[in-house]
């Protein structure tokens, strides 16, 4: 650590953010710059389709770091301020209004982008969602009760298609697969889930994807490509998002699907590392590279780097239990591991009808992920096995071992 004076922070969100806190909870006193691209200062993102989509809580309720945080962390903020280029042999960080940045360690934290096919956008009313801007804009757009056709039903369309109906909204979800979030959990949960949208009201169009979409200046209908055809007011895409890696290009940091990083979250390059939704990295208690877009890994990932780039080797790897919730017309639905469409599925509490159960997946008698619905505590307890041993395999009957925690998320 004597070698380090300036650490700079590529990202100013929650997983840049954990790092920064982490490396000074860890004494480290020389200079940390954070560098961020949006404006305003950190903030929290699952709230953007819950909560703040709303209108329950506002931006300032949502912050990561407040003016005061700034100052007793000793942070140097750069807002609105994008990082272009990176050279390594110089140990330099390009901005986007070309002043450099030198480092002794840099974190990659810079998330990831959601997608939208080329020309979707032509259309005014169509949205997508990632920033707190986009929030704002889509709860102004969601103001008299428009008719929204949400295109994607993963966790965030079906969260988004949520918030619409309890606004008034008419909303109609549309998802390629033949039921919401059927990609992660796979048919049989997914399916025995579809009553939940169903129930408050949302319609959905499942196996058939979008083709385009038809209007003047504004949107006004979607095409489907099995013919069908939606009016809509208000259109939100949620098809996936993508690594933010395109700066780093020329930088010499291996990039495939997010930044390759060792299981330590050092990357190719030394003196670089990565956290985050941007980072792939191997996670030791899996035996795989995974890159997770979701808020416990970047916030458990960010706070583990800074131990890294402190400790050096003695760090050891960054193991980790996938974990995701997703708040839909009043039901937590939760998953940790790794699940596989394949996988033997075992309700083992509750029952689908009643909206209340814990779900395992199983691979060779093996243990690999687990959903929940309304129910926290068995989640807990099959999130410890996992955390135990992993991909070296735990049978869902096995003890859960003393002091195995997995770390506290919402
Ligand atoms: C609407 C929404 C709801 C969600 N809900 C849930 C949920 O319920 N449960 C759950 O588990 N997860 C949820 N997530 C996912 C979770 O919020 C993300 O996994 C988490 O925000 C990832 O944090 P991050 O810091 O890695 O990346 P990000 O939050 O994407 O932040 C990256 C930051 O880097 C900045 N940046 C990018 N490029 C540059 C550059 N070149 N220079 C400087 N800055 C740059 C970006 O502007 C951004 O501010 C949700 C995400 C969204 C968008």
């Amino acid at each position: 650590m004597a070698s380090l004076r300036r650490i700079a922070v590529v990202g100013a969100s929650l997983a840049g953010v954990r790092t920064v806190r982490s490396l000074r909870d860890r004494g480290f006193d020389g200079e940390v710059v954070l560098v961020g691209a949006e404006k305003r200062l950190p903030y929290d993102r699952p709230p953007l389709s819950k909560e703040l989509l709303a209108g329950q809580v506002s931006l300032s309720d949502i912050q990561l770091l407040s003016d005061g945080d700034v100052s007793a962390l000793n942070l140097d903020l750069r807002l609105g301020r994008r990082a272009r280029f990176l050279d390594p042999g110089r140990k330099a960080l390009e901005l986007d209004d070309s002043e450099t940045l030198h480092y002794d360690a840099l974190v990659i934290a810079t998330g990831s982008a959601p997608w939208m096919p080329p020309g979707w956008d032509r259309f005014e009313g169509v949205h997508l969602l990632r920033t707190a801007d986009d929030a704002l804009a889509l709860r102004s757009a969601f103001q008299g009760s428009p008719r929204v056709a949400v295109v994607g039903g993963g966790f965030i369309g079906c969260e988004v298609a949520s918030t619409a109906r309890r606004l008034g909204c008419e909303v109609v979800l549309i998802e390629p697969y033949p039921a919401p979030m059927a990609r992660v959990l796979g048919p049989e949960i997914a399916h025995g889930l579809a009553g939940i949208p169903l129930d408050a009201g949302v319609r959905l169009h499942c196996g058939t994807a979008v083709e385009g979409f038809d209007g003047g200046q504004r949107v006004e209908r979607v095409r489907l490509q099995d013919g069908g055809v939606i009016d809509a007011d208000v259109v939100v895409v949620g098809i996936g998002a993508r690594p933010v890696t395109d700066w780093l290009s020329g930088s010499g940091v291996s990039v495939a699907d997010g930044v390759l990083c060792d299981e330590r979250c050092a990357t190719s390059v030394t003196g670089v590392y990565a956290a985050g939704d941007v980072a792939r990295w191997f996670n030791p208690l899996f035996g795989q590279a995974m890159r997770i877009e979701h808020w416990a890994n970047a916030s458990e990932q960010g706070a583990f780097v800074a131990r890294a780039i402190i400790e050096g080797p003695d760090s050891g790897g960054f193991s980790s239990v996938p974990y995701a919730w997703s708040d839909q017309h009043g039901a937590k639905i939760q998953t940790a591991g790794v699940l596989q469409p394949a996988d033997r599925v075992r309700i083992v509490e509750g029952t689908v009808e009643e909206r209340r159960f814990v779900a395992l997946y199983e691979r060779e008698e093996r243990l690999t992920g687990v959903v929940s619905v309304n129910s926290p505590r068995g989640m807990l307890t099959y999130r410890r096995l996992l955390a135990q041993r992993g991909s070296r395999g735990v049978r869902a009957d096995d003890q859960v071992e003393p002091g195995v925690e997995p770390s506290p998320s919402a």
